[in-house]
């Protein structure tokens, strides 16, 4: 429903009860709300509403404030989804105002939407999957080991440009791995982007080591060269030489390599790229996850693609990739027997997931198509919506919008971005913030941090405005010109506070 529709629905208590006939048929929401002069909300009024009157002898002509009066039901700006459902399951009606502080009419739920939600970032088959995991099981390869894993690690380090992968239970099990190959451990240093999911940074601690946090630039999100050089300087000024450095691509957007490589190599600092958002994403032609010594990505069923759960480490040096392939298998010996040297995980992909990533491996093309054409769409039907400013794609870059992302600006940026959330929320929308920087976790309180220049934290403001948008590459036009219709009319909503 758009402004012009909710506008619609609202109609004043003289309106006769023939024209709130017409205007419930053109509306065709099944209700309108009767509101004063001033926009406060008197009364709900139903096609039954309308029968029984008539019915009661109440002639065509006469105002809706002939009707028998009755309280209307309705929620405020505070209310969550849930609070709507209930008050609909009580009250055995399917459609709930919901009024600002002052008592007006400010939105509608209609319990229709809330039987269709659009989620933030769904799995989305292909038509081989089956098959192939269908292979897998006639094949008695259900272990892990097998012929589907092989080809996935091929298929996976073909498509990114590296000669070597290793496919793993999960991202963060690749990343796990990658430190541990680059040497990480107890009393280390290694650098981190802050703006990320949280698994970036926890296998650095779980191996002992400290991160130390890097903010993101202002146009791609990513990490900021301007802060990684000042991290890097500062470090070594303190004769700290970090081990390595988590770079992360973020929403399916390379960082920018150019400027980040040459900074560390320049202070012999390894870099572990994080992929895991970027499947499928390039920077200046060249596949991302191709930069980093190592780079890392997730198969888990939020992301591009999906095999339910699953990882992949892939990178140039084959001694470690088949390293990271042993580690993985509880690094036993080549021995008879069950002999070992090495601390070892059970970190391998099972041989039924890895069919399902060759299938999903065949409609990567389509998936980063389909991404970027929800983000195209929000574009263009959000530009008129002043205030809010989209994750950009600077040049040399083509990302994979995973997440169509945009952040509000201005000093009530997250107190708008909740109101957001909230407003969608009660639509049955799953939208969500911008990562929450890790130098803002309790879990990393009091590590050290770099913003991007002294007094501007660029990843704390993307948090407090950021909002990533439901993004699925199977989200229809219908879906994504709700989400449009309900940003629009979400971001002109009044805030909570405002009476
Ligand atoms: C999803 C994700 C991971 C973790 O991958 P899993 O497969 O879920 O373990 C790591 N880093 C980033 C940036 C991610 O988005």
């Amino acid at each position: 429903m758009n402004s012009a529709t909710f506008d619609a629905l609202c109609v004043a208590p003289t309106t006769t009860l023939h024209a709130a006939l017409a205007r419930l048929d053109a509306t065709a929401q099944g209700i309108l709300l009767v509101t004063d002069s001033r926009g406060v909300l008197l009364r709900t009024v139903t096609d039954g509403d309308l029968r029984r009157a008539t019915l009661a002898g109440v002639p065509g002509d006469a105002p809706l404030s002939a009707l028998p009066a009755h309280a209307p039901h309705s929620v405020g700006l505070h209310a969550s989804q849930r609070d709507v459902v209930a008050l609909m399951d009580a009250q055995r009606i399917d459609h709930v105002p919901v009024v600002d502080a002052a008592g007006r009419a400010v939105d509608l739920v209609t319990r229709r939407e809330l039987t269709q939600r659009v989620w933030l970032s769904s799995p989305h088959l292909g038509e081989d999957e089956v098959a192939l995991v269908q292979e897998a099981f006639s094949s008695n390869w259900i272990a892990p080991l097998g012929p589907h894993v092989d080809a996935f690690e091929r298929e996976v380090a073909a498509l990114v440009g590296v000669p070597h992968a290793a496919a793993t239970s999960s991202g963060t099990a690749a990343l796990h791995l990658g430190l541990r190959l680059l040497g990480v451990g107890p009393g280390d240093v290694v650098l981190c982007s802050s703006l990320t999911f949280v698994a970036s940074a926890n296998p650095i601690k779980q191996l002992g080591a400290t991160p130390v946090f890097v903010d993101s630039e202002p146009q791609g999100w990513n990490l900021s060269p301007q802060a990684l050089e000042r991290a890097l300087r500062t470090l070594r000024g303190q004769g700290i030489t970090p081990k390595a450095a988590v770079v992360v691509n973020l929403y399916g957007q390379s960082a920018e390599m150019d400027a980040i490589l040459p900074l560390l190599d320049a202070y012999g600092v390894p870099m572990l790229e994080d992929a895991a958002e970027s499947l499928g994403a390039t920077y200046k032609g060249q596949p991302s996850g191709s930069f980093g010594r190592l780079a890392v990505f997730s198969f888990n069923g939020n992301k591009i693609i999906t095999t339910s759960g699953g990882g992949m480490l892939v990178g140039r040096d084959r001694a470690m990739i088949e390293h990271a392939r042993k580690l993985s298998t509880q690094a036993r010996e080549p021995a008879r027997h069950y002999e070992h040297v090495e601390d070892g995980y059970n970190y391998r992909l099972s041989n039924v997931l890895a069919g399902i990533g060759r299938g999903q491996l065949r409609v990567l093309q389509q998936r980063v198509q389909a991404r970027r054409e929800v983000f195209a769409h929000y574009r263009e039907a959000l530009a008129g919506v002043a205030g809010l400013r989209w994750m950009a794609e600077p040049a040399g870059h083509q990302c994979t919008r995973w997440l169509s992302a945009f952040v509000l600006e201005g000093d009530d940026a997250q107190q708008r971005r909740d109101a957001l959330l909230d407003f969608l929320e009660r639509h049955n929308v799953e939208a969500r913030p911008v990562w929450k920087p890790m130098h803002l976790q309790p879990l990393y309180a009091g590590s050290r941090y770099f913003a991007h220049a002294p007094g501007q934290d660029v990843s704390a403001a993307l948090f407090a405005g950021g909002v990533c948008l439901p993004s699925g590459s199977n989200l229809n036009a219908a879906q994504r010109q709700r989400v449009c219709e309900l940003v629009a009319r979400g971001l002109a909503l009044p805030l909570r506070s405002a009476a």
